[in-house]
Protein backbone atom coordinates (compact mmCIF):
# COMPACT_ATOMS: atom_id res chain seq x y z
CA UNK A 1 0.00 0.00 0.00
CA UNK A 2 1.22 3.29 -0.53
CA UNK A 3 0.32 4.82 2.70
CA UNK A 4 -1.96 7.40 0.71
CA UNK A 5 -5.93 7.29 1.45
CA UNK A 6 -8.22 6.67 -1.35
CA UNK A 7 -11.32 6.69 0.40
CA UNK A 8 -13.55 9.99 1.23
CA UNK A 9 -12.31 11.87 4.67
CA UNK A 10 -15.86 11.72 6.14
CA UNK A 11 -14.79 9.65 9.46
CA UNK A 12 -12.06 10.49 11.24
CA UNK A 13 -8.97 8.40 10.71
CA UNK A 14 -9.32 4.93 12.32
CA UNK A 15 -7.73 3.88 15.25
CA UNK A 16 -7.93 0.33 15.02
CA UNK A 17 -7.69 -1.41 11.09
CA UNK A 18 -10.05 -4.79 11.79
CA UNK A 19 -9.08 -7.80 10.08
CA UNK A 20 -11.57 -10.41 11.52
CA UNK A 21 -14.46 -10.94 13.56
CA UNK A 22 -15.84 -13.82 15.97
CA UNK A 23 -18.88 -13.48 18.00
CA UNK A 24 -18.51 -10.58 20.25
CA UNK A 25 -14.61 -10.13 18.95
CA UNK A 26 -12.84 -8.33 17.03
CA UNK A 27 -8.82 -8.38 15.93
CA UNK A 28 -7.02 -5.82 14.15
CA UNK A 29 -3.94 -5.82 11.54
CA UNK A 30 -1.76 -6.70 14.36
CA UNK A 31 -3.17 -9.59 15.87
CA UNK A 32 -4.97 -7.77 18.60
CA UNK A 33 -8.30 -8.84 20.59
CA UNK A 34 -11.22 -6.47 21.26
CA UNK A 35 -14.07 -6.73 22.45
CA UNK A 36 -16.94 -5.19 20.34
CA UNK A 37 -19.06 -3.64 22.26
CA UNK A 38 -20.65 -1.07 19.78
CA UNK A 39 -22.13 -3.91 17.52
CA UNK A 40 -20.77 -1.75 14.46
CA UNK A 41 -23.33 1.03 15.72
CA UNK A 42 -26.37 -1.33 16.74
CA UNK A 43 -25.53 -4.05 13.53
CA UNK A 44 -24.35 -6.25 14.44
CA UNK A 45 -26.77 -8.08 16.46
CA UNK A 46 -26.32 -11.59 16.39
CA UNK A 47 -21.96 -11.15 16.57
CA UNK A 48 -19.72 -11.28 13.87
CA UNK A 49 -20.39 -13.67 10.97
CA UNK A 50 -22.76 -15.92 12.59
CA UNK A 51 -22.31 -19.02 10.87
CA UNK A 52 -25.90 -19.62 10.36
CA UNK A 53 -26.29 -16.17 8.29
CA UNK A 54 -22.66 -16.92 6.66
CA UNK A 55 -24.39 -20.23 5.74
CA UNK A 56 -27.44 -18.55 4.57
CA UNK A 57 -25.56 -15.93 2.66
CA UNK A 58 -23.08 -19.02 0.57
CA UNK A 59 -26.54 -20.98 -0.07
CA UNK A 60 -28.43 -18.38 -1.55
CA UNK A 61 -25.00 -17.03 -3.78
CA UNK A 62 -24.99 -20.36 -5.19
CA UNK A 63 -29.05 -20.38 -6.25
CA UNK A 64 -30.14 -16.57 -7.17
CA UNK A 65 -28.19 -13.39 -6.22
CA UNK A 66 -30.22 -11.38 -8.74
CA UNK A 67 -33.71 -10.29 -10.45
CA UNK A 68 -34.67 -7.05 -10.99
CA UNK A 69 -37.83 -6.11 -8.94
CA UNK A 70 -39.96 -6.28 -12.27
CA UNK A 71 -40.09 -10.19 -11.40
CA UNK A 72 -40.61 -11.61 -8.45
CA UNK A 73 -38.94 -14.52 -6.50
CA UNK A 74 -40.47 -16.47 -3.53
CA UNK A 75 -37.11 -15.87 -0.70
CA UNK A 76 -39.15 -12.11 -0.49
CA UNK A 77 -43.10 -12.44 0.26
CA UNK A 78 -40.95 -15.11 2.63
CA UNK A 79 -39.09 -12.75 4.59
CA UNK A 80 -42.13 -10.10 4.72
CA UNK A 81 -43.94 -12.70 6.24
CA UNK A 82 -41.04 -13.98 8.71
CA UNK A 83 -41.16 -10.02 9.81
CA UNK A 84 -44.87 -9.63 10.13
CA UNK A 85 -45.40 -12.38 12.51
CA UNK A 86 -42.01 -11.53 14.60
CA UNK A 87 -43.16 -7.91 15.14
CA UNK A 88 -46.52 -9.02 15.98
CA UNK A 89 -48.22 -8.55 13.07
CA UNK A 90 -50.61 -7.32 10.84
CA UNK A 91 -47.22 -4.81 9.63
CA UNK A 92 -49.53 -4.32 7.08
CA UNK A 93 -47.36 -4.11 3.72
CA UNK A 94 -43.53 -3.81 3.63
CA UNK A 95 -41.06 -1.95 1.13
CA UNK A 96 -37.48 -3.41 1.52
CA UNK A 97 -34.71 -1.34 0.82
CA UNK A 98 -30.50 -1.25 1.79
CA UNK A 99 -29.65 1.62 4.16
CA UNK A 100 -31.64 3.20 6.97
CA UNK A 101 -31.84 6.83 5.57
CA UNK A 102 -33.37 5.07 2.06
CA UNK A 103 -35.80 3.68 4.53
CA UNK A 104 -36.78 6.78 6.05
CA UNK A 105 -37.08 8.76 2.89
CA UNK A 106 -39.49 6.36 1.78
CA UNK A 107 -41.64 6.83 4.82
CA UNK A 108 -41.51 10.46 4.21
CA UNK A 109 -41.88 10.70 0.82
CA UNK A 110 -45.40 7.99 1.19
CA UNK A 111 -46.22 10.04 4.10
CA UNK A 112 -45.96 13.53 1.98
CA UNK A 113 -48.21 11.34 -0.83
CA UNK A 114 -50.74 10.44 2.32
CA UNK A 115 -50.57 14.03 3.47
CA UNK A 116 -51.27 15.73 -0.54
CA UNK A 117 -54.00 13.12 -1.07
CA UNK A 118 -57.74 14.35 -2.01
CA UNK A 119 -59.54 16.03 1.14
CA UNK A 120 -56.95 15.91 3.52
CA UNK A 121 -55.71 19.49 3.52
CA UNK A 122 -57.68 23.21 2.88
CA UNK A 123 -58.30 24.02 -0.34
CA UNK A 124 -54.53 24.48 -2.19
CA UNK A 125 -52.55 23.26 0.57
CA UNK A 126 -50.70 19.57 0.79
CA UNK A 127 -49.94 18.03 4.66
CA UNK A 128 -46.02 17.85 3.35
CA UNK A 129 -45.05 18.88 6.56
CA UNK A 130 -43.42 16.13 9.31
CA UNK A 131 -42.46 16.73 13.13
CA UNK A 132 -39.72 15.02 14.27
CA UNK A 133 -37.74 15.75 17.55
CA UNK A 134 -34.49 17.77 18.45
CA UNK A 135 -31.53 15.43 19.03
CA UNK A 136 -33.08 13.10 16.68
CA UNK A 137 -31.14 11.54 13.94
CA UNK A 138 -32.66 10.17 10.93
CA UNK A 139 -29.76 9.44 8.43
CA UNK A 140 -27.81 11.41 5.80
CA UNK A 141 -30.01 11.98 2.74
CA UNK A 142 -31.29 14.96 2.40
CA UNK A 143 -35.03 14.34 3.42
CA UNK A 144 -33.42 12.31 6.46
CA UNK A 145 -31.08 15.04 7.37
CA UNK A 146 -33.97 17.42 7.44
CA UNK A 147 -35.79 15.19 9.80
CA UNK A 148 -32.77 15.03 11.59
CA UNK A 149 -33.46 17.41 14.49
CA UNK A 150 -29.60 18.69 14.29
CA UNK A 151 -29.03 22.24 13.08
CA UNK A 152 -25.21 22.05 13.13
CA UNK A 153 -25.65 18.62 10.88
CA UNK A 154 -27.84 20.99 8.23
CA UNK A 155 -25.65 23.69 7.84
CA UNK A 156 -23.64 22.93 5.22
CA UNK A 157 -26.14 21.40 3.19
CA UNK A 158 -29.05 24.29 3.18
CA UNK A 159 -31.18 24.65 0.76
CA UNK A 160 -32.52 21.17 2.66
CA UNK A 161 -36.03 20.23 1.60
CA UNK A 162 -39.20 22.57 3.20
CA UNK A 163 -41.85 20.77 5.92
CA UNK A 164 -39.83 19.82 8.27
CA UNK A 165 -40.37 20.84 12.22
CA UNK A 166 -38.65 20.31 15.33
CA UNK A 167 -39.58 19.99 19.19
CA UNK A 168 -38.13 18.91 22.09
CA UNK A 169 -38.02 15.31 23.31
CA UNK A 170 -41.49 14.24 25.94
CA UNK A 171 -42.22 17.67 25.27
CA UNK A 172 -46.82 17.10 24.94
CA UNK A 173 -47.47 20.44 24.53
CA UNK A 174 -44.95 21.32 21.79
CA UNK A 175 -45.72 18.20 20.05
CA UNK A 176 -49.77 19.53 20.27
CA UNK A 177 -48.49 22.60 19.39
CA UNK A 178 -46.48 21.72 16.18
CA UNK A 179 -48.89 18.97 14.76
CA UNK A 180 -50.85 21.62 13.02
CA UNK A 181 -53.30 19.29 11.05
CA UNK A 182 -53.56 21.66 7.69
CA UNK A 183 -50.14 21.30 7.43
CA UNK A 184 -48.75 18.23 8.90
CA UNK A 185 -49.04 15.26 7.75
CA UNK A 186 -46.87 12.65 9.79
CA UNK A 187 -44.41 13.02 12.77
CA UNK A 188 -41.50 10.77 12.98
CA UNK A 189 -39.77 9.94 15.90
CA UNK A 190 -37.08 7.42 17.60
CA UNK A 191 -38.15 5.83 20.58
CA UNK A 192 -35.13 6.35 21.91
CA UNK A 193 -32.23 8.77 20.10
CA UNK A 194 -29.45 6.89 19.80
CA UNK A 195 -26.98 8.94 17.57
CA UNK A 196 -28.31 11.88 19.39
CA UNK A 197 -27.22 10.05 23.24
CA UNK A 198 -29.02 7.41 24.31
CA UNK A 199 -32.04 9.77 24.84
CA UNK A 200 -35.03 8.01 26.55
CA UNK A 201 -38.48 10.21 26.70
CA UNK A 202 -40.33 10.16 29.93
CA UNK A 203 -43.10 7.26 29.76
CA UNK A 204 -46.36 8.38 29.08
CA UNK A 205 -45.02 10.43 26.08
CA UNK A 206 -45.65 7.88 23.10
CA UNK A 207 -49.11 7.55 24.13
CA UNK A 208 -49.57 11.04 24.18
CA UNK A 209 -48.00 11.21 20.79
CA UNK A 210 -50.61 8.51 19.60
CA UNK A 211 -53.40 10.46 20.93
CA UNK A 212 -52.30 13.82 19.30
CA UNK A 213 -51.60 11.88 15.67
CA UNK A 214 -55.21 9.82 15.98
CA UNK A 215 -57.42 12.81 16.78
CA UNK A 216 -55.96 14.85 13.92
CA UNK A 217 -55.67 12.47 11.36
CA UNK A 218 -51.93 12.50 11.42
CA UNK A 219 -49.36 9.50 10.32
CA UNK A 220 -46.83 8.63 13.52
CA UNK A 221 -43.70 7.17 11.96
CA UNK A 222 -41.46 5.44 14.47
CA UNK A 223 -37.64 4.95 12.81
CA UNK A 224 -36.49 2.06 15.00
CA UNK A 225 -33.51 1.33 12.44
CA UNK A 226 -31.30 1.34 15.25
CA UNK A 227 -33.59 0.24 18.45
CA UNK A 228 -35.80 -2.05 16.45
CA UNK A 229 -35.43 -6.12 16.05
CA UNK A 230 -34.57 -6.75 19.84
CA UNK A 231 -31.82 -4.04 20.65
CA UNK A 232 -33.63 -2.79 23.69
CA UNK A 233 -35.54 -5.69 24.84
CA UNK A 234 -38.30 -5.92 23.13
CA UNK A 235 -38.82 -7.00 19.17
CA UNK A 236 -39.65 -3.04 18.74
CA UNK A 237 -38.75 -0.74 21.28
CA UNK A 238 -42.15 0.94 21.21
CA UNK A 239 -43.71 -2.73 22.64
CA UNK A 240 -42.40 -0.92 25.63
CA UNK A 241 -44.78 1.77 25.56
CA UNK A 242 -47.83 -0.40 24.47
CA UNK A 243 -48.62 1.67 21.43
CA UNK A 244 -48.43 0.88 17.83
CA UNK A 245 -46.99 2.87 14.63
CA UNK A 246 -48.58 3.90 11.50
CA UNK A 247 -45.40 3.60 9.87
CA UNK A 248 -42.08 1.64 10.93
CA UNK A 249 -38.44 1.85 9.29
CA UNK A 250 -36.05 -0.99 10.24
CA UNK A 251 -32.46 -1.44 9.26
CA UNK A 252 -29.02 -2.20 10.77
CA UNK A 253 -29.77 -5.70 12.90
CA UNK A 254 -32.63 -6.58 9.97
CA UNK A 255 -29.31 -7.59 7.85
CA UNK A 256 -27.34 -10.29 10.21
CA UNK A 257 -24.30 -8.01 10.62
CA UNK A 258 -23.80 -9.37 7.63
CA UNK A 259 -25.66 -6.79 4.28
CA UNK A 260 -27.28 -3.95 4.33
CA UNK A 261 -31.09 -4.48 4.45
CA UNK A 262 -33.70 -1.81 5.61
CA UNK A 263 -37.46 -1.85 5.28
CA UNK A 264 -40.14 0.52 5.66
CA UNK A 265 -43.82 -0.92 6.67
CA UNK A 266 -46.70 0.68 6.46
CA UNK A 267 -50.51 0.02 6.93
CA UNK A 268 -51.95 -1.60 4.28
CA UNK A 269 -54.31 1.74 3.72
CA UNK A 270 -51.83 4.18 4.28
CA UNK A 271 -49.10 2.13 1.63
CA UNK A 272 -51.87 2.36 -0.93
CA UNK A 273 -51.17 5.33 -1.59
CA UNK A 274 -47.98 4.38 -3.46
CA UNK A 275 -48.91 3.43 -6.91
CA UNK A 276 -46.21 1.76 -9.61
CA UNK A 277 -43.91 3.82 -10.31
CA UNK A 278 -44.19 5.82 -7.33
CA UNK A 279 -41.08 4.16 -5.37
CA UNK A 280 -38.81 2.11 -5.39
CA UNK A 281 -34.70 0.20 -5.03
CA UNK A 282 -32.94 -1.61 -7.64
CA UNK A 283 -31.15 -3.88 -4.59
CA UNK A 284 -34.06 -3.95 -2.32
CA UNK A 285 -35.09 -7.08 -1.27
CA UNK A 286 -32.81 -8.77 -3.85
CA UNK A 287 -32.79 -12.31 -3.01
CA UNK A 288 -28.92 -12.16 -1.06
CA UNK A 289 -30.24 -9.81 1.50
CA UNK A 290 -33.59 -11.33 1.73
CA UNK A 291 -32.24 -14.71 2.35
CA UNK A 292 -29.96 -12.98 5.24
CA UNK A 293 -32.81 -11.43 6.62
CA UNK A 294 -34.88 -14.41 6.82
CA UNK A 295 -31.66 -16.11 8.73
CA UNK A 296 -30.90 -13.26 11.31
CA UNK A 297 -35.05 -13.04 11.96
CA UNK A 298 -35.04 -16.71 12.50
CA UNK A 299 -32.01 -16.54 15.01
CA UNK A 300 -33.62 -13.36 16.58
CA UNK A 301 -36.51 -15.64 17.16
CA UNK A 302 -35.44 -19.12 18.47
CA UNK A 303 -32.14 -17.79 20.41
CA UNK A 304 -35.05 -15.54 21.91
CA UNK A 305 -32.02 -12.44 21.57
CA UNK A 306 -34.76 -9.76 22.95
CA UNK A 307 -34.99 -11.62 26.34
CA UNK A 308 -31.33 -11.73 26.32
CA UNK A 309 -30.90 -7.95 25.59
CA UNK A 310 -33.36 -7.27 28.10
CA UNK A 311 -31.63 -9.63 31.15
CA UNK A 312 -27.94 -8.47 29.80
CA UNK A 313 -29.13 -5.18 29.29
CA UNK A 314 -30.37 -4.70 33.17
CA UNK A 315 -26.87 -6.70 34.43
CA UNK A 316 -24.72 -4.48 32.42
CA UNK A 317 -26.24 -1.08 33.87
CA UNK A 318 -26.41 -2.55 37.47
CA UNK A 319 -22.82 -2.76 36.97
CA UNK A 320 -21.85 0.10 35.85
CA UNK A 321 -23.95 1.48 38.32
CA UNK A 322 -21.89 -0.40 41.23
CA UNK A 323 -18.67 1.75 39.96
CA UNK A 324 -20.71 4.72 41.57
CA UNK A 325 -18.08 6.72 39.80
CA UNK A 326 -18.30 10.70 40.80
CA UNK A 327 -17.39 10.68 37.04
CA UNK A 328 -20.57 9.05 36.34
CA UNK A 329 -23.57 11.45 36.12
CA UNK A 330 -26.32 9.45 34.54
CA UNK A 331 -26.45 5.64 33.24
CA UNK A 332 -29.51 5.67 30.63
CA UNK A 333 -30.51 3.19 27.82
CA UNK A 334 -33.22 -0.02 27.74
CA UNK A 335 -31.42 -3.34 26.97
CA UNK A 336 -28.35 -3.19 25.10
CA UNK A 337 -28.72 0.35 24.46
CA UNK A 338 -26.70 2.03 26.81
CA UNK A 339 -25.36 5.52 27.31
CA UNK A 340 -22.70 6.41 30.22
CA UNK A 341 -22.53 10.33 30.58
CA UNK A 342 -19.69 11.61 31.78
CA UNK A 343 -18.72 15.34 34.03
CA UNK A 344 -17.13 17.18 31.32
CA UNK A 345 -15.30 18.72 34.13
CA UNK A 346 -13.81 15.51 34.91
CA UNK A 347 -12.67 14.36 31.12
CA UNK A 348 -14.62 13.92 27.84
CA UNK A 349 -16.43 10.84 26.81
CA UNK A 350 -13.97 11.18 23.60
CA UNK A 351 -10.89 10.40 26.37
CA UNK A 352 -12.98 7.18 27.78
CA UNK A 353 -13.39 5.83 24.55
CA UNK A 354 -10.05 5.90 24.23
CA UNK A 355 -9.12 4.58 27.26
CA UNK A 356 -11.57 1.53 26.33
CA UNK A 357 -10.03 1.19 23.24
CA UNK A 358 -6.10 0.88 24.91
CA UNK A 359 -7.87 -1.86 27.10
CA UNK A 360 -9.51 -3.42 24.65
CA UNK A 361 -13.01 -2.25 24.17
CA UNK A 362 -14.60 -0.56 21.59
CA UNK A 363 -17.33 1.71 22.09
CA UNK A 364 -18.43 5.39 20.92
CA UNK A 365 -18.39 8.94 22.13
CA UNK A 366 -21.19 10.74 21.22
CA UNK A 367 -22.35 14.89 21.70
CA UNK A 368 -19.15 15.33 23.86
CA UNK A 369 -20.64 13.65 27.17
CA UNK A 370 -21.62 10.47 26.61
CA UNK A 371 -19.97 6.68 25.82
CA UNK A 372 -22.58 4.86 23.51
CA UNK A 373 -22.58 1.07 24.27
CA UNK A 374 -24.30 -1.48 22.25
CA UNK A 375 -23.24 -4.75 22.07
CA UNK A 376 -23.86 -7.97 20.10
CA UNK A 377 -27.15 -9.17 22.25
CA UNK A 378 -25.18 -12.51 22.25
CA UNK A 379 -22.52 -10.81 24.68
CA UNK A 380 -21.68 -12.96 27.84
CA UNK A 381 -21.56 -12.15 31.70
CA UNK A 382 -18.07 -12.45 31.60
CA UNK A 383 -17.52 -10.36 28.99
CA UNK A 384 -19.77 -7.64 30.46
CA UNK A 385 -17.77 -7.70 33.51
CA UNK A 386 -14.87 -7.69 31.75
CA UNK A 387 -15.84 -4.16 30.01
CA UNK A 388 -17.27 -2.39 33.12
CA UNK A 389 -13.76 -3.72 35.08
CA UNK A 390 -12.24 -1.82 31.88
CA UNK A 391 -14.52 1.11 32.78
CA UNK A 392 -13.64 1.92 36.25
CA UNK A 393 -9.75 1.22 35.24
CA UNK A 394 -9.90 3.86 32.47
CA UNK A 395 -12.09 6.43 35.04
CA UNK A 396 -9.03 5.26 37.53
CA UNK A 397 -6.15 6.36 35.20
CA UNK A 398 -8.34 9.84 34.39
CA UNK A 399 -8.78 10.80 37.86
CA UNK A 400 -5.32 11.21 38.20
CA UNK A 401 -4.94 13.31 34.60
CA UNK A 402 -8.09 15.71 36.23
CA UNK A 403 -6.13 16.06 39.38
CA UNK A 404 -3.16 17.26 37.52
CA UNK A 405 -5.47 19.65 35.54
CA UNK A 406 -6.95 20.86 38.81
CA UNK A 407 -3.90 21.63 40.06
CA UNK A 408 -2.77 23.39 37.09
CA UNK A 409 -5.37 25.31 37.10
CA UNK A 410 -5.41 26.73 40.66
N1 LIG B 1 -32.16 6.14 11.75
C1 LIG B 1 -31.53 5.90 12.90
C2 LIG B 1 -32.32 5.91 14.18
C3 LIG B 1 -30.16 5.62 12.93
O1 LIG B 1 -29.55 5.39 14.10
C4 LIG B 1 -29.46 5.62 11.71
C5 LIG B 1 -28.01 5.36 11.69
O2 LIG B 1 -27.32 5.40 12.67
C6 LIG B 1 -30.17 5.89 10.52
C7 LIG B 1 -31.51 6.14 10.57
C8 LIG B 1 -29.45 5.90 9.21
O3 LIG B 1 -29.12 4.60 8.84
P1 LIG B 1 -28.09 4.34 7.65
O4 LIG B 1 -26.76 4.82 8.11
O5 LIG B 1 -28.15 2.87 7.42
O6 LIG B 1 -28.57 5.12 6.47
Amino acid sequence: MTGRSFLMPNYAPPPVTCVRGEGSRLWDVDGKEYLDFLGGLAVTSLGHSHPAVAAAVAEQARTLLHVCNLFGTTVGPEVAETLDRLIGGPAGQIFFCNSGAEANECAIKLARKWGGGAGRGPKGHTRHGVVSTYGSFHGRTLAALAATGQPTKHEPFQPLPEGFRHVALGDVEAMDAAVDPSVVGAVLLEPIQGEGGVNVPPKGWFAEVRRICDERDVLLVLDEVQTGLGRTGRVLACDHEGIRPDGLTLGKALGGGLLPVSAFLAREDVMAQFTPGDHGSTFGGNPLSAAVGEAALKLLEREQLARRAHDQGEYLMAQLGKLNHPAITDIRGKGLLVGVEIDPKFASARLVCEGLMAEGILSKDTHGTVVRFAPPLVIEREQIDFAVAAVQRVLKSLESKAKVRETETV
